[in-house]
């Protein structure tokens, strides 16, 4: 009967949880990545990692229009993330933006991904709970390496009004079916669509305006940091190849030589991980003016 018992037990624990005892999101919800959820139960998973792992710890930097709260998660290892103001600080001070230094130096990489600013790409903030559990859960072995000397901060909805927007539509028009035909009513989003926040602004077209709520909370959190990345993740049409760095021509001016080059470098890494997958994408590698599509 112990025996038995044990089995259940054991049986059990491998369905249920993985090695680091976490849910994973397809444990967590029922249709992930079949289904959307709201932005509410996309945070609800990510409370969730951040009450059982010491490697995440959410923030709340501001409010949307219609009242929904903005969030950034910061994932890394558990020591930096106890020293996390003192990283902040020997990083602006670096750049130059902070005077003083503080008592000890600390230097760790910032990496700051964005998700959604289109609230219908909707893809893009659903990815966030998966990218979250992996980074924390041991799932990838090389992510402890990466946390050890890297923070990582996840702002996982630029757009939760557009983005609950588009789920409300999303969740009337469909049934328990999938309908992959793309003339079905529910891949036709009505007017106003869940691109726009609340007042109907493209928000990746108001960075530098910031006439917006959302977008002035965000700069302020955004400039306490001054990432040496930011990865600003969006969806495309179903039939259209993928699309990152390095970015199309003309650059603006204040774009340093090195800025530039990092762009093609990344956009390399990118591209050499989309390979081994047969993925396709496109960028604009500029080698002799071509456009590289794969
Ligand atoms: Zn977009």
């Amino acid at each position: 009967m112990r025996i038995y018992s044990f089995f259940f037990l054991f049986l059990l624990s491998v369905t249920m949880y993985s090695q680091s005892g976490l849910l994973t999101p397809q444990q967590h919800f029922a249709l992930y990545g079949r289904q959307h959820h709201f932005f509410h139960q996309i945070m609800e998973y990510i409370s969730y990692l951040d009450a059982n792992s010491d490697k995440v710890r959410i923030e709340k930097y501001g409010e949307t229009y219609q009242g929904r709260p903005m969030y950034l998660v910061y994932i890394s290892s558990p020591q930096n993330l106890a020293n996390l103001e003192n990283i902040r600080q020997s990083h602006l001070h670096t750049t130059g933006m902070l005077e003083t230094a503080p008592q000890k130096k600390d230097e760790k990489a910032v990496v700051w991904c964005s998700f959604g600013v289109h609230g219908n790409e909707a893809g893009a903030t659903e990815s966030v709970p998966q990218i979250v559990y992996d980074l924390i859960s041991g799932a990838d072995p090389r992510a402890d390496q990466w946390l050890s000397n890297t923070v990582v901060i996840l702002d996982p909805s630029l757009n939760p009004d557009g983005f609950d927007r588009y789920v409300h539509f999303l969740k009337s028009a469909s049934g328990q079916r999938i309908h992959p035909e793309t003339n079905h009513r529910e891949h036709m989003e009505p007017w106003p669509t869940g691109r726009y926040n609340h007042y109907l602004f493209d928000m990746n077209r108001d960075w530098a305006w910031q006439t917006q709520k959302e977008t002035q909370a965000r700069i302020a959190a955004y400039n306490r940091w001054l990432p040496h990345v930011h990865a600003d993740f969006h969806e495309m049409g179903y039939n259209n190849h993928y699309y990152f760095a390095p970015a199309v021509e003309p650059y603006h001016a204040f774009l340093t030589p090195f800025q530039r080059q990092f762009q093609t470098e990344i956009g390399q890494s990118h591209g050499n991980y989309f390979d081994q997958k047969g993925w396709c994408y496109r960028h604009d590698l500029r080698t002799g003016g071509e456009l590289i599509i794969r």
